[in-house]
């Protein structure tokens, strides 16, 4: 069996364990079913998920030029502090930038190698939480636009990571942690405009992944260089594949690559 087409992340569905999909234009693929079987990836060409050209992909999926111009890859993006639609100001496309900033968004803490903090759309909670491999997250604050989400983050920075180590996520290298003593913990660093939002009375969610055998050493295919891969797929954990032979593949940093993938 081949299928072909561009790289998107992974769908998910929060089952027990979480279920993933990779969906290509005419293909939809099952991939907790691959779990023990041999795959074969091939690296064809690129397709920019914006602009559709075989362009090299720069970043998060895009051409350079994509990157730099399109409203969906603004700065505010990957830095919601940085939002301004709330005061009906542009910067690539206000219309768009409304309708993304100027809806619910979370603050959460997050356990997937440590504890970190991170900010998504309310519509992306739970998936999220799984993209980033975390076993067990909580939501601390939920605002109505990115900017106070934004806000709060950065204030919270200073107290609490903001980055997942992706070996020790991969290595299952974990602790079972308490959220909610470190959100009681963190209130008092949340800024006073976001203080009121605060959710006090939560639970912990709790994830669990397929994953058969974790890598001991991960080490990360570049498709791009090397072209061909063939692994034994034993596991799914935030948007890495996991192979036998401790060759992990993440498919989100590969968004816009044209492979064949055949089993
Ligand atoms: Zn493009």
């Amino acid at each position: 069996m081949i299928y072909t087409g561009v790289l998107t992340k992974m769908q998910t569905e929060f089952l027990d364990p979480i279920q993933y999909y990779l969906v290509f234009k005419t293909d939809f693929v099952h991939m907790n079913q691959l779990l023990d079987k041999t795959m074969h990836l091939k690296h064809l060409g690129y397709e920019c998920l914006s602009c559709g050209l075989n362009k090299e992909i720069y970043r998060q999926g895009f051409c350079k030029d994509c990157f730099f111009d399109k409203p969906v890859a603004g700065d505010w993006i990957m830095r919601p502090e940085l939002s301004t639609a709330h005061l009906d100001q542009e910067d690539r496309d206000l219309a768009y930038e409304k309708k993304v900033q100027l809806q619910p968004h979370i603050v959460y803490l997050a356990n997937s190698s440590n504890v970190k903090v991170g900010v998504t759309r309310k519509s992306q909670v739970p998936t999220r939480w799984i993209d980033q491999g975390a076993h067990e997250a909580v939501e601390i604050v939920e605002v109505p636009n990115r900017y106070l989400a934004g806000i709060a983050e950065v204030a919270l920075k200073d107290h609490v990571a903001d980055k997942t180590n992706w070996r020790k996520m991969l290595k299952n290298d974990i602790k079972d942690l308490d959220l909610t003593e470190w959100r009681d913990k963190l209130k008092p660093f949340l800024p006073e405009e976001t203080q009121a939002y605060f959710i006090q009375n939560n639970k912990e969610t709790e994830l669990h992944f397929p994953v058969n055998q974790y890598p001991e050493k991960p080490k990360s295919l570049n498709l791009k260089k090397d072209i061909e891969f063939s692994g034994k797929l034993v596991g799914i954990k935030g948007q890495y594949l996991i192979f036998e032979d401790d060759t992990v593949f993440n498919v989100r940093a590969n968004e816009g690559l044209v492979v064949d993938l055949s089993i």
